[in-house]
């Protein structure tokens, strides 16, 4: 008998050895990052909280940007991952599409995070700084830089949005593990969560107001830095290995892609798949570049693109994106890695120029193809990934009706082996 390999895998050897940098491509530059009052915030300012060559890759003119050597030695760990073709689910659908997923779940993280993580605790490490600060919705990000902290010998203090550190506690097992000090936000230790606090006791935290008390302390201390999961350019930049790979892996087997798909929490998966593809679109190929964001925080569909903060306490500078409004706090959903009112300056000027598009995912069709995948492919997706999954199969059922079957990739951003209470909380039939 054959055995059918639905697994594309790349060498070790094929692992891209610099990252994809589409700033000087955007047809709309990217306005600066701006004060308050309006005035543009020079790069050097941002030195308080990240070290030179983050900041140097915010703003790079640079299209390939390289890889230093510690941070691929890292990645050899589990990278290239692999594209796999998602036949059993193709199959339940009823669908002729091929759908391929890239499985980022396969990190030491469980999720995509892992790629930003390692390179920014590099770089910190390489700038001399011993700490870092961070905030954390569902734990994905925390976990991934405790290990990245772990492995490049930086101390770090985490501080997880309540309402997810009391859905997903083994998150907090892990991180501790590591050797992180993880606190529930908001905290009782900044002036940020303080505010938030007295304000209403009660609150279930938010993303934006975990990053408040994050920077706020990385500003107050020489020996910390802040690093962020998600949004900033440098993170994308850091991301693109997932598209790079998807692109080779593509090759391999002479497939062209008609849809790439991701969720958006921030942009940085879908950034990451997406951005290595933005020269085949600019040139007029018919790549169709789809953001899945949650119906009950649609930033993209439903927000306002124009400059606000990254930030609930507006501490951070104000960024040219989507936004619902930094004091939007977004309803407890079990994708927590969705709950963000903001998305990243890049994939926001995808949009606006018309180069990418988003729809929205609501939590009950995130479930039900999550449950699907598991009873076809056998793996248990992340609640955020189950969004991207969702709006594939919706795409792969349309084409099929309009008769005009194609190729369409989803970034399986994460496992959800440890969101199985929000497995358990979802209705049953
Ligand atoms: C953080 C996270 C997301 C959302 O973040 P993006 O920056 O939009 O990618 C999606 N999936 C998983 C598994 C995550 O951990």
């Amino acid at each position: 008998m054959t055995i059918v390999d639905n697994s594309i895998t790349l060498s070790k050897s094929e692992l891209p050895q610099k990252w994809r940098n589409i700033l000087p491509l955007l047809p709309t530059p990217l306005g600066p990052y701006r004060a308050p009052d309006g005035s543009d915030i020079p790069p050097a300012a941002l030195g308080a909280i990240f070290p030179a060559q983050l900041i140097d890759q915010e703003f790079s003119p640079s299209e390939w940007v390289d890889i230093p050597e510690p941070v691929l030695e890292a990645y050899a760990r589990w990278r290239p991952t692999p594209l796999v073709r998602a036949r059993s689910l193709e199959a339940a659908l009823k669908v002729r599409s091929k759908i391929y997923f890239k499985n980022e779940s396969l990190s030491p993280s469980g999720s995509h995070k892992s790629n930003t993580a390692l390179a920014q605790a590099y770089y910190n490490q390489a700038a001399g700084i011993a700490r870092l600060a961070t905030e954390t919705g569902a734990g994905q990000w925390g976990t991934a830089l405790s290990i990245a902290a772990r492995h490049f010998n930086l101390a770090i203090r985490v501080y997880m949005v309540k309402v997810s550190l009391e859905q997903k506690p083994y998150r907090k097992t892990i991180m501790s593990l590591m050797g992180a000090e993880v606190l529930s936000s908001p905290s009782q230790l900044t002036q940020a969560g303080r505010a938030a606090l007295a304000q209403d006791p009660q609150t279930p935290g938010s993303l934006g107001l975990a990053i408040s008390e994050a920077v706020e302390e990385a500003a107050s201390r020489p020996d910390t830095n802040y690093s962020l999961g998600s949004v900033l350019n440098h993170v994308l930049l850091h991301q693109t290995i997932i598209g790079l790979e998807v692109k080779k892996q593509l090759a391999s087997i002479g497939q062209k892609p008609d849809y790439l798909i991701a969720c958006h929490g921030g942009g940085s998966n879908f950034g990451g798949l997406v951005c290595p593809f933005v020269p085949e679109v600019l040139a007029g190929e018919k790549i169709q570049l789809l953001a899945a964001e949650p119906a009950a925080c649609p930033s993209l569909t439903q927000g306002v693109y124009g400059y606000d903060y990254g930030d609930m306490a507006k501490l951070t500078p104000l960024m040219p994106m989507y936004s619902l409004g930094a004091d939007f706090v977004p309803p407890a959903i079990h994708a927590g890695g969705l709950r963000y009112h903001g998305a990243s300056p890049i994939v926001s000027a995808l949009i606006k120029d018309g180069l990418a598009k988003a729809e929205t995912v609501t939590a009950m069709e995130a479930f039900n193809r999550a449950k699907l995948f598991a009873n076809t492919e056998y793996l248990v997706p992340a609640p955020e990934s189950s969004h991207a999954l969702a709006l594939t199969c919706q795409k792969a059922l349309d084409l099929e009706e309009a008769g005009t079957p194609g190729v369409l990739v989803f970034v399986l951003s994460g496992h959800g082996l440890l969101d199985l209470a929000a497995y358990e909380a979802a209705p049953r039939p």
